[in-house]
């Protein structure tokens, strides 16, 4: 068995035991295999493992990757920061966008989608406490732009997205996590259908996921350390 298999086979199993362990249907948590850095190789030893869904963060490695591998049945989401030059490629090439904070961006991906793909779906990236990033919406203006999103043609708002501080302890893992739970409740209360927590990574999936995470983002845990500098 390679690595990545046995990994990946790991990590379905984690992600099944946090969802039943919270009372929730396995199925309704998403994988998306975080491939940055590794070669395309890596994703087809994924994808012959079952895997479908794949997420980038830099424009260039991205696209080499997604013309090698244009022989496979893929879901590409883009989760790095979004630089205003580069949202024409990504609005053509991506089936997901993680990262949109700003409504300058989701305007030029709403006229940047090509007419003959499906809408882009867009997840907004909310800054919680205690984040170190700079970049995501603060929680009281998510309502304000999500309104304004969500009426722009060739998208589709789906829900939010966070990368949270690393913490050690469960306890202090969950916080942001319940945080980002909240902000999609009071959001589809106020008329919203989002439906969509894109949150966890290798060290937190497991809270993220006893919160309400749909999606986990995992990348360490599948294909090992990265050498190159992250995003
Ligand atoms: C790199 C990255 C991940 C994956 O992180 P791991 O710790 O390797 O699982 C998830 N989300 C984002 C936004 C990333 O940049």
């Amino acid at each position: 068995m390679t690595a990545i298999l046995s990994n990946l086979q790991a990590i379905r199993q984690a992600i099944t035991q946090a969802a039943q362990a919270a009372q929730r249907d396995p199925a309704s948590v998403t994988l998306l295999a975080v491939s940055k850095t590794f070669p395309a190789d890596a994703v087809r030893e994924a994808y012959a493992a079952g895997q479908r869904a794949f997420g980038e963060n830099y424009v260039q490695e991205a696209l080499d990757k997604i013309s090698t591998l244009h022989d496979l049945q893929l879901e590409w989401h883009f989760i790095g920061p979004i630089q205003s030059n580069k949202t024409r490629v990504i609005a053509e090439n991506f089936a997901w966008i993680h990262g949109v904070d700003r409504l300058k961006i989701a305007q030029r991906f709403s006229e940047q989608r090509p007419a003959d793909l499906p809408p882009l779906n867009i997840c907004l990236q909310v800054n919680v406490s205690g984040e170190t990033s700079k970049s995501g919406v603060a929680p009281h203006e998510v309502e304000a732009l999500a309104l304004q999103i969500s009426l722009l043609p060739n998208l589709k708002l789906r829900g939010l997205m966070a990368i949270p501080a690393p913490a050690d302890d469960v306890v202090a893992q969950r916080r942001p996590f319940a945080q980002m739970r909240e902000l999609l409740q009071q959001l589809n209360a106020h008329g919203l259908q989002l439906d969509t927590l894109s949150m966890g990574m290798s060290h937190d999936f497991a809270a993220a996921i006893t919160e309400g995470a749909t999606m986990v983002r995992v990348g360490t845990a599948i294909f090992g350390l990265r050498s190159k500098p992250q995003a």
